[in-house]
């Protein structure tokens, strides 16, 4: 045990931090199966890294609010022309939402084709007893008529408290607008929100010595509590699921990136990979935020007006592999019950996935909490049954949450890169130059 840790410890201190973070998740994944959490007798090496890890999360989510707020501020302000924001906000909207559908009919093809509920012995949710764990993020959303009101905060400190990050972005979004507007007069208070971007940067780099043993230990808590008796018989949900993310990541992106921005994926996603393995161990895209933001402007060349705007807001609004993970659960729920899936169902199950994925926070099991909003808003499912399958989704969630959240980040890089290309502002040199590259982790 002393010797796991002395490894983990002075692998966290080389450089090349990201194959020591690959290293860390395989580790978690071997001894978090080999060793079982046992709810009747918790052992201390499984509290230990369970504290590690969460020791971890809460370091780099506490950095998420200042870096949203001050790299959004300064985003917004250095446009310096009211117009240009519109412009660009309207093509940033419009990707996130092309991105999200096509996410959506990708998610409910395979859900259909695979028909992953059909395999389920009936009766499994209630021989698992599985109870849902402790759920993380804002609380669950009441309507849409909340979802769309809830974008404007009456009191936005109040919103920052709740870490509800949707209307405070449109709040940072609107006092950034006004900043263009009255010139010199805002100049200190840019300044200040520049000296606030370059602590919190200087916070990441330090918080980043402590990725690998905070990754390793949260692998190895979600591996240990992972319900190894159910897993096999929820593999087709869980294979359905990682099919449709590989799918967007091997397809729908490279076809993206070459025919909008004459981008080669492979060179985007070899420039974020330290963002898409954090994703993978923090299983949160809020608190992945400051390294994705770090490999986009240091290595993938997106300027840093595009970066600074778009992934904070792609952050709280654009989830493709939440999306994806929504639909497939809700179809997967109703082969499994025998309930019908007209077109008409199908496609109410997209645009309310959409929608609830919008209103998901960047944290952990975000995806889960608004899950409840569609399965109790398409109406076909009774109230014991939405019970009875949260409780069989939540047995195997943790995993799929740290699948899902790669995609919640790659989106956000595939959006911003076909902006920066657009606007022309993709250093491709950079982009293209590996050799080049600086060490974000
Ligand atoms: N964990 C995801 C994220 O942070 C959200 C989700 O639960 O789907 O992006």
């Amino acid at each position: 045990m002393r010797n796991l840790l002395m490894i983990l410890v002075a692998l966290g201190l080389g450089t090349k931090r990201h194959w020591h973070i690959f290293i860390a998740i395989f580790l978690g994944v071997l001894l978090g199966t080999w060793f079982p959490f046992n709810p009747d007798h918790p052992s201390f090496m499984h509290t230990a890294f369970e504290v590690v890890g969460q020791i971890f999360i809460r370091l780099v989510a506490m950095l998420a609010i200042p870096l949203i707020i001050s790299s959004l501020m300064i985003g917004v302000n250095s446009l310096g022309d009211g117009r240009q924001l519109g412009k660009m906000g309207f093509k940033t909207i419009f990707y996130f939402f092309l991105t999200m559908f096509i996410a959506a009919c990708v998610a409910a093809l395979i859900a259909f084709l695979v028909d992953p509920g059909a395999h389920i012995p009936k009766g499994i949710e209630i021989a698992t007893g599985i109870a849902p764990l402790q759920v993380e993020g804002p609380g669950h959303i009441a309507s849409f008529r909340d979802l769309f009101l809830n974008l404007i905060p009456q009191n936005p400190f109040e919103s920052l408290a709740k870490r509800d990050l949707v209307p405070v972005i449109v709040f940072t979004l609107l006092f950034g607008a006004a900043s263009t507007f009255i010139g010199e007069t805002a100049r200190p208070f840019i300044a200040f929100f520049e000296a606030v971007f370059a602590m919190t940067m200087r916070i990441v780099d330090w918080v980043m010595i402590f990725a690998v043993p905070g990754v390793f230990a949260l692998t190895f808590t979600a591996f240990s509590h992972g319900g190894t008796e159910i897993f096999p018989k929820l593999m087709p949900y869980i294979g359905a699921v990682l099919l449709a993310l590989c799918v967007q990541i091997g397809l729908v992106y490279p076809l993206m990136l070459s025919l909008l921005a004459r981008v080669n994926f492979l060179d985007l996603y070899r420039a974020i990979s330290e963002a898409i393995l954090v994703a993978f161990g923090t299983a949160s895209s809020s608190a992945t935020l400051p390294v994705t933001l770090a490999c986009v402007e240091r290595r993938a060349g997106i300027s840093n007006r595009i970066a600074s705007f778009v992934l904070p807001a792609g952050v709280s609004m654009n989830m493709n592999g939440t999306t994806m993970f929504e639909v497939i659960a809700v179809m997967f729920l109703a082969q499994m019950y025998g309930l019908p899936l007209s077109l008409s169902t199908i496609f109410s199950i997209i645009i309310l996935s959409i929608i609830a994925s919008i209103g998901a926070a960047g944290v952990p099991a975000a995806g889960m909490i608004t899950m409840s909003l569609i399965l109790n808003g398409i109406g076909i499912f009774r109230p014991e049954q939405v019970v009875a399958g949260l409780s069989l989704l939540w047995a195997v969630d943790r995993l799929l949450d740290m699948c899902r959240t790669i995609v919640n980040v790659m989106d956000d890089c595939v959006v911003a890169a076909i902006i920066a290309a657009d606007e022309g502002e993709l250093n491709r040199d950079l982009l293209a130059g590996g050799d080049q590259w600086e060490e974000v982790v």
